[in-house]
């Protein structure tokens, strides 16, 4: 009886024993309820010290062992929903959320907790560029990389030694990046404003950054010119840089007067989708 206590110790918190394990009824067979820390490895054997001071080794069995222990974890043979709350409760701390804060809440509000986790960002001027918009998630990608300067035009790809010649590939005239290509350069400015006539609008091509807070701007809200405006830019952004990589990688030139045709055709196809921007194609049904 003085061995079973020594290996229950040695295993956890003995927290009962059955009577016959007690009275030391069964020779072979004793019955220990233990509590134990699941999370850490469990022992396999186990060194006890007998009643004469010799010391053997106990074999320790399981008949059952949870899952969510330290070693399942890594293997990931944990539940899928407790791994989801510990993960949870781990992304909550994270965020500065305490037992207590969630308790306190009277009706759980997923935005203010989503909000918390990911922190405060600055709102970006160009947003409405993106809002709303009915263009092609691919157009708009291109875009978005093109305002935050992540294409790879020549002046980057010559900083990580990949080019040295940084020549425009659409003039052949100016060293490339995104302030030549939208729309400093002779191409793109054809291009694009051939586009601003076709809608209507008569103003000089500026520098890139500015056409950018121009059209962030002044093209807000949801009306059929604003949605046809935003597609505007972001196809003639997309196509002025397909044209870019297709002279470099298939040696094909398209003139500027097919480009426009090309994103006007694109622009309709699209946008007759969509009730408001329809209607504004109806009167630009033509080319510039
Ligand atoms: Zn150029």
């Amino acid at each position: 009886m003085d061995s079973l206590s020594r290996i229950s110790s040695g295993l956890g918190e003995p927290l009962y024993a059955d009577e016959c394990t007690m009275k030391v009824d069964r020779i072979s067979y004793a019955q220990v309820l233990i509590e134990m820390d699941v999370a850490r490895e469990l022992p396999k054997n186990l060194k006890v010290e007998d009643p004469n001071g010799r010391m053997f080794e106990q074999a320790v069995q399981y008949e059952w062992v949870p899952e969510y222990c330290a070693e399942c974890m890594q293997d990931g043979q944990a539940s899928w929903v407790v791994q989801k709350i510990l993960k949870a409760v781990k992304h909550l701390q994270e965020a500065s959320f305490t037992e207590a804060n969630m308790e306190s809440m009277e009706k759980y509000n997923v935005s203010r907790v989503y909000l918390q986790i990911r922190g405060r960002m600055e709102k970006v001027g160009w947003r409405s560029l993106a809002w709303k918009n009915v263009g092609s998630p691919k157009w708009l990608f291109i875009l978005y990389l093109a305002v935050m300067g992540r294409l790879a035009t020549k002046d980057r790809l010559a900083k990580w030694g990949i080019v040295q010649i940084q020549t425009c590939h659409l003039c052949q005239q100016e060293n490339e990046d995104h302030d030549h290509l939208f729309f400093k350069c002779s191409y793109a400015a054809e291009v694009w404003t051939s586009i601003l006539k076709w809608k209507g609008i008569n103003k000089n091509t500026k520098n890139w950054m500015e056409e950018i807070q121009w059209a962030s701007k002044c093209m807000k809200g949801q009306n059929g010119k604003t949605m046809v405006y935003k597609m505007a830019l972001e196809n003639t952004v997309y196509c002025i840089w397909l044209e870019c990589n297709a002279r470099i990688f298939q040696q094909k030139k398209t003139t500027s007067s097919i480009l426009v045709k090309h994103i006007i055709q694109e622009i309709h196809g699209r946008g007759s989708r969509y009730a408001k921007v329809a209607t504004r194609l109806d009167d630009l049904n033509n080319y510039p």
